[in-house]
């Protein structure tokens, strides 16, 4: 076995940090690379054993078995009940209310934050509901996992919240080790976008409206409603920065796919596998048009998944959905690369401001799909004209 063995992964590291949590030796660093996304590699102190080749995606093969197909999950319509957690959550709130069905049943939690001094998401090990405001809300960066992962004990109970891509290596190391007593919780994944395009974005703010330091970071704030979320930002003095989706340039560019990390681009779990006992999502489908304090679409994958659903009957709404509406409520199509991607993460690099970039390379799509948009309803009223 090559003593190199993460290196070969080449564009396809997800980050996850798995790896680097279970080396015995310590000989995995996930460190930023130069496009600002966390990257896994070996140092001089790796002697082969293989260990992170085990829970690495790059070597996964269950596709083949059909153990972790989606199909095979229930599909449910969920929110909470409670006004005050709908607020504080990204979609129905069902993330806040397993972790609190956790907290109460003798489970660490292991979430993300936001690290205000480094403005970085960190996963974090929470055992008492009085932090659980913390791990609350969709952080769209790519979160650093390794000191938390690197903690998580084999005998304690967990509920452990991450992308697709950390839970597929925590499933993985939990099959390993026959650890039974953790309970793994995803979500439909757009991507993570870049370090680089947050730093920049951030600097910006600060630069524009006069912030100080950043206090919070709401990247899914309900205050024009849940469909047109806004990103918000107060600093130390409360003074805000707040828009729409539609009008800040990180979400513009994120949503473009103009700044996700290549792994992205390939995803196996994005809608095929599903390696979580439980996933979560928004329910983008036409049911929930009109309903703007949030909705959750939650698969149910596993025993574990069903009895969770089952205890959580109490505190929130819960309605049975077929598969066919699960993927008319999703983007279940693979994410693709805009040509200009590249071009744009290499100007994301230098001292070019975010206005600029957004003007040369976002404006040109965003034109694009609004014509073809245009286009496409012509033909439909032509259509229904012309019988
Ligand atoms: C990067 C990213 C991309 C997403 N893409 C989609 C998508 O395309 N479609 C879709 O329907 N939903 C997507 N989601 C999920 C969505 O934003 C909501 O989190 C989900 O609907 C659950 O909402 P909630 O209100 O139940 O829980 P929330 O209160 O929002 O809880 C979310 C949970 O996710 C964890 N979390 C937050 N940020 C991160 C992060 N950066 N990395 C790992 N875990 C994190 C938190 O610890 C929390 O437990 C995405 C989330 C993230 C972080």
């Amino acid at each position: 076995m090559s003593n190199n063995i993460m290196d070969s992964l080449g564009g396809s590291c997800t980050g996850c940090g798995v790896c680097a949590s279970i080396c015995p030796l310590k000989c995995i660093d996930v460190k930023r690379d130069i496009n600002g996304f966390y990257y896994a590699s070996t140092n001089q102190k790796c002697i082969g054993c293989g260990l992170c080749k085990s829970v690495c995606n790059k070597f996964h093969q269950e596709y083949m078995n059909n153990i972790y197909k989606i199909e095979r999950s229930k599909g449910y319509l969920m929110y909470s009940l409670d006004d005050e957690v709908l607020q504080k959550t990204s979609s129905g709130g069902i993330g806040k209310e397993i972790c609190e069905y956790g907290l109460d049943n003798g489970y660490k939690v292991c979430g993300v934050v936001y690290d205000y001094d480094q403005n970085r998401a960190v996963h974090k090990i929470i055992d008492s509901k009085k932090n659980i405001d913390d791990i609350l809300g969709s952080k769209y960066i790519q979160s650093y996992t390794v000191d938390a992962f690197s903690s998580l004990e084999k005998t304690e109970k967990y509920i452990v919240v991450g992308t697709p891509c950390q839970i597929y290596g925590l499933r993985k190391f939990m099959i390993k080790n026959k650890i039974d007593d953790w309970i793994l919780v995803d979500f439909f994944c757009h991507g993570t976008p870049s370090l680089n395009l947050w730093d920049k974005y951030i600097e910006m703010i600060k630069r524009k409206e006069h912030l100080e330091k950043i206090k919070s970071v709401n990247f899914r704030d309900k205050v024009s409603g849940w469909h047109n979320f806004s990103v918000t930002i107060t600093d130390e003095y409360g003074k805000i920065h707040s828009k729409s989706m539609n009008k800040d340039l990180f979400m513009r560019i994120f949503l473009e796919n103009l700044d996700l990390n290549n792994s992205c681009y390939q995803c196996k779990f994005r809608f095929n596998e599903v390696f979580s006992d439980i996933r979560l999502g928004d329910f983008w489908g036409p049911k929930c048009n009109d309903n703007e304090k949030g909705v959750s679409i939650v698969l149910s994958n596993t025993k574990k998944g069903d009895e969770i659903i089952k205890k959580l009957m109490n505190t929130t709404y819960v309605e049975k959905v077929s598969f066919g509406e699960i993927k008319t409520s999703q983007y279940i199509k693979e994410i693709t690369k805009p040509n200009v991607k590249n071009k744009f993460q290499e100007k994301l690099k230098k001292d070019i401001a975010l206005d600029d970039l957004y003007r040369k390379y976002v404006i040109p799509i965003e034109k694009k799909r609004r014509f073809k948009r245009k286009i496409r309803s012509i033909k439909v009223k032509i259509k229904k004209v012309i019988g």
